[in-house]
């Protein structure tokens, strides 16, 4: 049986295993999970583990970053499992703290990012969230003091909002982003598939397919405003309620001036069912 990560479930118990590997001369990474642990963010413990001697992986489900009518009360919470997936993937602690740890009663501090964190793409759809990702990863960055922390390009926008936290606020590690891992139908891994019904699963991969043919038209030269019509239209034509489909900047998310400008991203969030999915891609 693969060795069972520590668990810290308090800041002073994460401390002490963290002093412990620095006086040890050891580098850190940091991998920052919701649970429900997938092949995608076993993915990003593997990087990590490439990145730094020492790897911990924190389970939260941040309460601050979900609206009330949202799925935190039904976010998948599995944690038995996951600790056995973190084992065999040789993590090396799991940062586990309650909503009470992580938010005493008397917390009163938010960050309140702007820039990619208001280019109109989640954040329009979700006003909570960012302000939310960004508090809990400040903390989680300063409980942690990692060398590297890493987050996938599936949340592309949360990639980029995390790049720009760490940098304005000179927060003294590295941010690195890890390519989306795939279902082999192109739907990318997440642990909200869960909810798909089998006809909702059978129709989710039109997102990457969208995404694909899209930024297969915009580098021939097709224009922009055209491609992403019909992406949009295909997208609501398998039975999505589209939120957007959005051709940006790739750096800073902000809207494109001209075609000619690059690199591009695309990013595209819908809803099937009750479900809402998220994907992107570069072109
Ligand atoms: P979550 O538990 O959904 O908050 O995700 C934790 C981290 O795993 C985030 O940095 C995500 O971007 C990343 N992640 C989630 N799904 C994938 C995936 N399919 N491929 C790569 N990284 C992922």
């Amino acid at each position: 049986m693969a060795k069972q990560p520590a668990i810290a479930r308090t800041v002073p118990a994460l401390r002490r295993a963290i002093a412990a590997w620095r006086q040890a001369g050891e580098t850190i990474a940091l991998v920052p999970t919701m649970g429900a642990l997938h092949v995608g963010h076993l993915a990003l413990v593997r990087e990590a583990h490439k990145r730094a001697q020492r790897v911990v992986v924190s389970i939260f489900v941040n309460p601050t970053q979900f609206a009330p009518h949202e799925d935190f009360g039904s976010y998948p919470r599995t944690f038995e499992a996951d600790r056995s997936a973190l084992a065999a993937a040789k993590a090396d602690l799991i940062w586990a703290p309650t909503a009470a740890v992580m938010y005493p009663q008397g917390f009163a501090t938010r960050i309140a990012p702007e820039g990619a964190a208001l280019a109109g793409l989640e954040d329009k759809f979700r006003p909570h969230f960012f302000g939310g990702v960004c508090t809990v990863v400040a903390k989680l960055f300063l409980q942690v003091a990692p060398d590297v922390a890493l987050f996938g390009q599936k949340d592309y926008q949360q990639l980029c909002v995390v790049t720009q936290m760490a940098k304005d606020l000179d927060l003294p590690l590295k941010v690195v982003g890890i390519p989306t891992v795939r279902e082999k139908d192109g739907l990318a891994l997440s642990s909200r598939n869960a909810y798909l019904s089998a006809e909702e699963r059978a129709v989710a991969p039109t997102l990457y397919r969208a995404l694909k043919t899209s930024a297969a038209r915009i580098k021939k030269g097709e224009p922009i405003g055209r491609v992403l019509d019909d992406g949009r239209a295909e997208i609501a034509m398998a039975g999505f309620a589209l939120d957007y489909l959005e051709a940006r900047y790739a750096l800073t998310l902000a809207p494109l001036a001209s075609s000619q400008d690059g690199p591009i991203r695309l990013l595209v969030a819908a809803k099937i069912g009750k479900t809402r999915l998220i994907d992107n891609l570069g072109v």
